[in-house]
């Protein structure tokens, strides 16, 4: 699994060992399209620090959420998504999450009435 940060794939993206196609970078966060994208509009947010995911995070990360969710709109309206648009966190085996880096799936269609399935 890309557990540690030197194989973790999302930690290399953040390093610029892997082109993506980026939306956003701060000194704390990094949003990029997805690969593989699964809405006419699907973007990735990550902190550039290598969390796992939410249940390897507490509260001495609220800092870090707050600033990563507290941005997601702000990109969201950037990439055409103003009407609304679908926030997706996997966490875990269980969970459905595959890159164990933790990121925030933000998916819509811009102007698009069309309701999407939650299933993934
Ligand atoms: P998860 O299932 O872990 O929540 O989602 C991982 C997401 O990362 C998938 O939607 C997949 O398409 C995307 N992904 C995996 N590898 C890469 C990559 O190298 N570049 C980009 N841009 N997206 C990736
Ligand atoms: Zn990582």
């Amino acid at each position: 699994m890309s557990g540690d940060i030197h194989s973790c794939i999302f930690c290399r993206i953040v390093r610029g060992e892997i082109p993506s196609r980026k939306v956003y970078e701060d000194e704390h966060i990094l949003a990029f399209h997805d690969i593989n994208p699964a809405s006419p509009v699907h973007f990735l947010m990550v902190p550039k620090r290598h969390l796992v995911n939410l249940l390897d995070a507490d509260l001495s990360h609220q800092a870090l959420l707050g600033h990563l969710f507290g941005s997601v709109g702000k990109l969201a309206r950037q990439e055409g998504l103003g009407d609304g648009f679908r926030v997706i966190v996997n966490n875990g085996k269980s969970g459905g999450q595959e890159v164990y880096h933790l990121h925030v799936h933000v998916r819509g269609s811009p102007g698009g009435a069309v309701r999407e399935t939650v299933a993934e």
